[in-house]
């Protein structure tokens, strides 16, 4: 794992905004300047050291899938039988597949269904209704996703790398620095997964259907921006090209890569966008989200006022409630000021914290208040519940580490 660079209060003025550009240290992965090809999106890719995970069916559109049956020496409609059973059939196993010749099912399985995630551990509690599972990746790699089912949906929450190189310091996964990205093939397969499990009926309540999936597990999805958007693709696509889900079901959640976020709203997809703000202040947010020294909150908000222009979907701002650190009154006013009007809605988030963290949650009747003076004055708001907290499956607990097995 590399490690993270990390941040201290104060560490430079904030008059200047090309000043920020030469400012380090910056979190992993993003450079000062661009010359690693860094690209549009003014994040490099996550450094290579490792193995590409092998070429998965999910990892293609239907053209390039059927393109991959033909030099199989398959028809191309082949490959439309096993989309539909990795996506509707939930399988991969070739025994199952018997519409397909049995001489060339192991091949076609064995070349565009790999398997990629191992579960390495299973934890669940409320009653059995949020269960979180550890992956191990070909290489190694571990990553979690957790599912979580309530009365009207069933969310999954996916990571889209392992580790992340944001190096926020309140969040558990930002303290090992990034590992990889995950394929694009990786994120689906987190939902084929939890779609599985869904539909076999081990989940309390009877078997059901994955109706939302968020991108906040572990990981940055906009510095994994082409695999997390073809896992978007696969995940919202219709059976049997895809799992199905609705765009509008979907959510993906970031510090606010700005070049990424204008980007995304450019796609003409209709997810919605999350986010992680955590402080209305360029001061406070600079040590909260490191990143917010390439892009400040007034350009992170502009850039998901945008997103909410384009797609016509309101944004969630996603704000972690750290005691004494981001919960006073005047911060809420502020918050306010920034949000009134706009098509934004705020998530509190009573802060998880992580192990050795010199943070808390505020208190409940500051964060009670802080709510108030965004009602007050407007701003719709609601208070995340912290499902998994006891599995560290919380916001910002993932950690992927094997250790505690
Ligand atoms: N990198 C993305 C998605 C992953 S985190 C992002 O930052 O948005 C999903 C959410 O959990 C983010 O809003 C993140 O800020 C929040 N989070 C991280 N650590 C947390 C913690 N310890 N307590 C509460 N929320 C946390």
């Amino acid at each position: 794992m590399s490690s993270v660079q990390r941040g201290k209060k104060g560490e430079r003025p904030m008059a200047d905004a090309s000043a920020r550009l030469s400012v380090s240290p910056l979190p992993v992965g993003l450079a000062a300047a661009d010359p690693a090809g860094v690209g549009d999106l003014g994040v490099a890719p996550a450094p290579r050291r490792r193995a590409r995970p092998p070429r998965h069916l999910a990892d293609l559109d239907p053209a390039a899938r059927r393109a991959a049956a033909t030099e199989l020496g398959q028809p191309a409609y082949r490959a439309d039988q096993l989309a539909r059973h990795y996506f509707a059939r939930l399988t991969d196993d070739p025994a199952d597949m018997t519409d397909l010749p049995a001489v060339a099912r192991a091949e076609l399985a064995a070349a565009l269904l790999p398997p990629l995630l191992a579960a390495e551990r299973e934890q669940d509690c409320d009653g059995g209704t949020t269960r979180k599972t550890l992956w191990r990746a070909l290489d190694g790699a571990l990553v979690e996703s957790v599912l979580m089912r309530y009365p009207d949906r069933v969310t999954l929450c996916v990571s889209s790398q392992a580790g992340c190189g944001m190096a926020c310091p309140f969040c558990a996964t930002g303290q090992a620095g990034l590992t990889r990205n995950l394929s694009a093939a990786e994120i689906v397969a987190q939902v084929v997964a939890g779609a599985r499990a869904m539909a076999s009926g081990v989940v309390p309540g009877g078997p059901g259907r994955v109706s939302n999936v968020v991108f906040m597990g572990m990981g940055e999805p906009l510095a994994n921006y082409p695999n997390v958007l073809s896992a978007v693709r696969r995940i919202t696509e219709p059976v049997p090209d895809g799992i199905g889900i609705s765009q509008r079901s979907l959510t993906v959640s970031t510090v606010g890569l700005v070049p990424a976020v204008r980007k995304l709203a450019a796609e003409g997809l209709s997810v919605r966008l999350a986010v992680s703000l955590h402080a209305p202040d360029d001061e406070l947010r600079d040590e909260l989200v490191p990143v917010n020294r390439r892009w400040p909150v007034a350009e992170v908000l502009a850039a998901a006022f945008d997103y909410a222009a384009a797609t016509g979907r309101r944004i969630s701002i996603e704000y972690a409630m750290i005691r004494a650190v981001n919960d006073q009154a005047w911060r809420a006013e502020l918050l306010a000021d920034l949000l009134a009007g706009r098509l934004a809605h705020v998530n509190l988030i009573p802060l998880n914290p992580t192990p050795g963290s010199r943070w808390t949650a505020s208190d409940p009747d500051i964060a009670d208040e802080f709510r108030h003076r965004l009602a007050a004055r407007g701003v719709p708001v609601t208070v995340r519940d912290t499902r998994g907290r006891e599995i560290d499956g919380a916001c910002g607990q993932l950690a992927a580490t094997a250790r505690r097995a």
